[in-house]
């Protein structure tokens, strides 16, 4: 592949001046920054070219070198370093030219206070207290900021020295031809300083592994799956910033006869076909009220089902409450004793014959078969 002239890569003319060959250089670096071409090959490519290009143009001498020589005048001087792992000191270098340093998040910002991540846990509530509300313990493992260096890593005295790599500028400029490539201190990590005797208590980490009790407030009313955040009780935060959030993930345990629907509760009662047809009393054990009867009027009907107004979930965080289904299961005796079948035969020969089908039609065609 042969390679492009570098007035052309600017899209300038060959007399360009200083200020003509940085703005064309800001536009396509602009244009073609890995952070605004994600994944795309062609672009990084025009990136690296650019910045090539610049990098040579914007030197006198090299420029002087490439107009008499072409490439060759200038080999050797640029390539190695512009790799894709270096983009992020272009943001630097960009930065310092062109005064727009933020734009591109620079090394140094590595160092600015950071908040700490958010944790999950995962917590499990009986169905009473998710429509009663209540307050849980739970422990929490999580990492906690050193108590003894508070977090530096380093004893008290004489713990921390100026990081001889950078002299506790914190980050390292290399010289490349014309070109300055800042990159964060890779001993120090940007802080300047470095642990001459770590601390007793972290070994040297700043943060210690601590289970910490919580109280958890359920609200009345919460439903299976709910999150409940509890602000700033993740993990610490870094270069003194805030902490991160607690995340408590709801799960509720079924009940064995009541089922929530939005917020109404269910429940199924099975009754005989003499309690259905002559109406009884029954006593339901319902979650939040204790206990309440039923009246299951005369002549109930399977499926019927009876409302209890205002006896269901509480409305989380807010006023009432939903209310209370009673379904009556009206249940046909598999087995008779011979008095039962007698009474049954009985009811058989006096009970009216009242439950043909509505399609009067169709029962007379079919009644035939039968006779
Ligand atoms: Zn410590
Ligand atoms: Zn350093």
């Amino acid at each position: 592949m042969t390679k492009r002239d570098y007035y052309e890569i600017l899209g300038v003319s060959r007399d360009a001046s200083e200020q003509e060959l940085k703005s064309a250089y800001r536009k396509l670096a602009l244009k073609y920054h890995p952070d605004r071409n994600p994944n795309d090959r062609e672009a990084e490519e025009k990136f690296k070219e650019a910045a090539e290009a610049y990098s040579v143009l914007s030197d006198a001498q090299k420029r002087a070198a490439y107009d008499r020589f072409g490439h060759q005048g200038v080999q050797g001087g640029v390539a190695p370093d512009f790799d894709a792992t270096t983009f992020a000191d272009f943001a630097d270098i960009l930065g310092d030219f062109f005064g727009f340093g933020d734009v591109f998040g620079s090394a140094r910002r590595r160092n600015r206070p950071q908040r700490g991540e958010d944790l999950r846990y995962d917590l499990e509530i009986s169905f009473e207290d998710s429509l009663r509300g209540a307050t849980v313990d739970i422990q929490v493992p999580r990492m906690e900021t050193c108590s003894r260096c508070h977090g530096t890593g380093a004893e008290k005295e004489d713990g921390l020295t100026t990081c001889p790599t950078c002299r506790g500028r914190g980050e390292v400029i290399y010289q490349q031809s014309f070109l300055s490539i800042r990159r964060t201190c890779g001993q120090c990590n940007g802080r300047g300083q470095i642990i001459r005797r770590p601390c007793t208590q972290c070994r040297g980490e700043g943060v210690t592994r601590v289970e910490r009790k919580l109280k958890v407030n359920i609200p009345a009313g919460v439903y299976d799956g709910a999150k409940l955040r509890l602000s700033e009780e993740g993990q610490p935060g870094y270069n003194g910033g805030p902490p991160g959030d607690l995340y408590v993930f709801l799960k509720v345990k079924e009940h064995p006869v009541f089922e929530r629907k939005d917020n109404d509760l269910h429940c199924r009662i099975p009754i005989n076909v003499a309690q259905a047809a002559l109406g009884t009393e029954v006593d339901v054990l319902t979650p939040l009220d204790g206990p309440e009867t039923i009246k299951v009027p005369e002549g109930t009907q399977p499926g019927h089902k009876i409302r209890l107004k205002g006896k269901g979930v509480p409305v989380l965080n807010g006023y009432g409450r939903g209310d209370l289904w009673v379904h009556l299961d009206v249940k046909v005796p598999t087995k008779l004793t011979r008095e039962q079948r007698k009474i049954f035969e009985q009811l058989k020969e006096t009970l009216p014959v009242d439950n043909e089908p509505e399609d009067k039609g169709f029962f007379n065609k079919v009644k035939d078969y039968f006779v």
